[in-house]
């Protein structure tokens, strides 16, 4: 993994770069943000480039470090491993504290790459915080994590701490077109459901659980335009209980009624987000018009806030599908 395949967090990696290129390299980073924002991938890059014999800011790809470490085993890269659902003391007294009273093996630095940091209990960031307040000159600490509130603050006033931020949803959608071969529609459409996150849309593209969720709220908002009273309590009682997938059925709804809209509008298929669920929404744009197509977004984004701020999914959603059914 190097730099110039990592997409987005330029600010990091310019700092990153610089940090080196001053001979201004830290002991310790934090990099926080969600699972499959990059986490990983900017770890190892920046381990790549510190060991690298040329010394530069890009990985020479060529020199024994550079190469073991693609390999992945370069004896000065550690990646700290955990069994249980923490970080256990004696996960950092086998793995950290041990290993860094011995010095590298070949190269300048040694580095340890924690995945799960923010999993280290009380008493395995003490004894992480002895390495960390006084490591020897070729200790690197590199600590990924999902939530840094969890560290300890003497842990925190020794780290530099890099937030990650999701992407903007065209730069994923372009990775995904030309990295992944999924075609435009498609990807702007996980480009949205990942929120900007690369690792996410990668992970829905492969999930069949995503794939019965869109399923079912294609299905759903067929059925609601032509459904009686019980049909609707019937939809209602279906999908209540599951909060997480209801709240993406929400929004897979909004985008199917966002489609309609758009199709009365412009009657241009090219412009449609779910192109796939076509019949459905033209069956939609069909029986609905442009005003009750805005009034229905409105009244699902109400309804996700809501339901987030944990409101009663019964009332809520018989609620909104009489607001649905009023034409
Ligand atoms: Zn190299």
């Amino acid at each position: 993994m190097d730099f110039d395949r990592i997409v987005g967090h330029s600010e990091i990696i310019e700092h990153i770069k610089n940090s080196v290129k001053n001979n201004r390299v830290n002991h310790a980073y934090i990099f926080d943000g969600p699972d499959g924002i990059g986490k990983m991938s900017l770890a190892k890059a920046f381990a790549k480039m510190l060991n690298c014999e040329k010394g530069g800011t890009e990985p020479c790809n060529a020199c024994i470090s550079c190469k073991t470490f693609d390999e992945g085993n370069n004896p000065d890269v550690i990646y700290v491993t955990h069994k249980t659902t923490v970080i256990s003391v004696d996960d950092v007294r086998d793995q950290i504290v041990k290993n860094l009273a011995l010095k590298p093996y070949k190269n300048r630095y040694k580095i340890f790459i924690i995945p799960e940091a923010h999993k280290m209990n009380e008493a395995a960031q003490n004894a992480f915080l002895k390495s960390l307040e006084e490591p020897p000159e070729y200790g690197i600490f590199i600590l990924l994590s999902e939530n840094y509130n969890n560290f300890l603050v003497t842990i925190l006033s020794r780290c530099i701490i890099f937030k990650l931020k999701a992407l903007p949803y065209d730069t994923v959608a372009e990775y995904l077109v030309s990295e992944q071969g999924i075609d435009r529609e498609q990807a702007e459409l996980y480009a949205r459901y990942s929120m900007g996150n690369i690792g996410r849309a990668k992970e829905l593209i492969d999930s069949q659980e995503f794939r019965e969720i869109r399923d079912k709220a294609a299905e759903i908002t067929v059925r609601l335009e032509a459904a009686d009273m019980i049909g609707l309590y019937d939809i209602v009682d279906e999908i209540k209980e599951n909060r997480k997938a209801l709240d993406s059925i929400l929004e897979i709804m909004y985008m199917l009624y966002r489609d309609a809209l758009v199709y009365i509008k412009t009657g241009d298929e090219g412009r449609l987000i779910q192109s796939d669920k076509l019949t459905e929404i033209l069956t939609v744009a069909e029986s609905s018009g442009s005003a009750a197509l805005i009034k229905r977004c409105e009244a699902i984004e109400d309804t996700r806030v809501k339901l987030r701020n944990n409101g009663n999914a019964q009332l809520l959603l018989e609620t909104l599908f009489f607001k649905i059914k009023e034409k």
